[in-house]
């Protein structure tokens, strides 16, 4: 899929710069913008690869409404609510959160919550959003295996 090789790339980039490697892409139409995890580089918690990319839409002036957003790290609920809230319409992301954290550490940040349960926690499952997981999630995984070292494992927790 050319937006998640491309969102991978991004991914990769953040890794290369010591931030957890997630990419995302947003898709209005034709046009699109990147964005990625600058968490640890730019020291803002909000930086995660989702919000940079809607921050990036913005400022290019790209629709948020109806726009697909790729991820390659299935998003947070600090990001479901972002998305939610700009009215993008469709969530297409690669490996799980359950996928990369320990249960533990899963239940402690996220609350198990992955974005499907979040969005019938929300009431949105019947709302049109389209939610699509597991797209190119060998890739996303060997990006993220790739990157992974101790000092932003140690930040996670
Ligand atoms: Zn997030």
């Amino acid at each position: 899929m050319e937006y998640m090789q491309l969102a991978l790339q991004e991914a990769e980039k953040a890794g290369s710069r010591g931030d957890q490697p997630v990419g995302a892409v947003l898709v209005a139409g034709t046009d699109f913008v990147v964005g990625s995890n600058r968490i640890v580089s730019s020291a803002n918690p909000l930086l995660h690869a989702e919000v940079d990319a809607i921050l990036r839409a913005v400022e290019s002036g790209l629709p948020l409404v109806g726009s697909r957003l790729y991820s390659t790290v299935e998003s947070c609920f600090m990001c479901l609510g972002a998305i939610l809230n700009a009215g993008i319409s469709e969530l297409v992301y690669g490996i799980s959160l359950r996928d990369i954290h320990p249960e533990e550490r899963f239940r402690a940040r996220y609350g198990g919550y992955s974005c499907a349960s979040m969005l019938e926690l929300l009431g949105r499952t019947e709302s049109g959003f389209v939610l699509a997981g597991g797209v190119s999630a060998q890739d996303c995984l060997a990006v993220w295996d790739r990157y992974r070292d101790a000092e932003w494992n140690a930040v996670l927790r």
